[in-house]
């Protein structure tokens, strides 16, 4: 059984993490999406919150699940006993950084591979911190992210912005 984990911020879950879910899970038997709990960046949204966004998201694909995560990406892996990385490219922007953790991922776990699924072009240019910075000034947010996503982020902003 080929299990693959694509993982990431997801802070919040963009059109364009979506297409890389629906893609991946057709190339694979098992998809674990994994939310990266990292303490050194401030998300907008919990992890909690991260991982009930994104299953509401994936409720109709069958061989999909979403766990969160903290640590290496290749103890999460061999845990799940995975073995494919799934990321997203958007432009030669991403490449430098992308190349460089699966090359080091690969010198930790060779028995790991990171495939890369170019992004639908509609969504190279988006971003979940963009998608923040329009939010955050009450912009239009509905081409990025599903309807219900982009209401969770509404309401996280009018929160934020009430308590300063
Ligand atoms: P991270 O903090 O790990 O970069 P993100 O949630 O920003 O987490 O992204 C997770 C993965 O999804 C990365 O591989 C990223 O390149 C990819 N990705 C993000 N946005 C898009 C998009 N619009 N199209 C395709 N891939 C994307």
């Amino acid at each position: 059984m080929r299990k693959a984990v694509y993982p990431g911020s997801f802070d919040p879950v963009t059109l364009g993490h979506l297409d890389i879910i629906e893609r991946s899970a057709r190339m694979s038997d098992w998809l674990i999406i994994g939310v990266l709990n990292n303490n050194s960046k401030t998300p907008l949204f919990s992890v909690e919150e991260r991982v009930n966004m994104l299953k509401k998201m994936t409720s109709h694909l069958p061989n999909v699940e979403v766990k969160s995560f903290g640590g290496l990406l290749i103890d999460f892996m061999r845990a799940n006993g995975a073995d494919v990385v799934i990321r997203g490219l958007r432009a030669i922007t991403d490449f430098e950084y992308e190349l460089q953790m699966a090359q080091t991922n690969r010198v930790m776990a060779p028995e790991i591979d990171t495939v890369f699924l170019t992004t639908n072009l509609k969504y190279s240019y988006l971003s979940s911190s963009i998608v923040k910075e329009i939010a955050y000034y009450d912009g239009d947010i509905s081409e990025f992210l599903a309807p219900e996503i982009a209401e969770c982020v509404r309401e996280k902003m009018s929160e934020r912005k009430k308590n300063g």
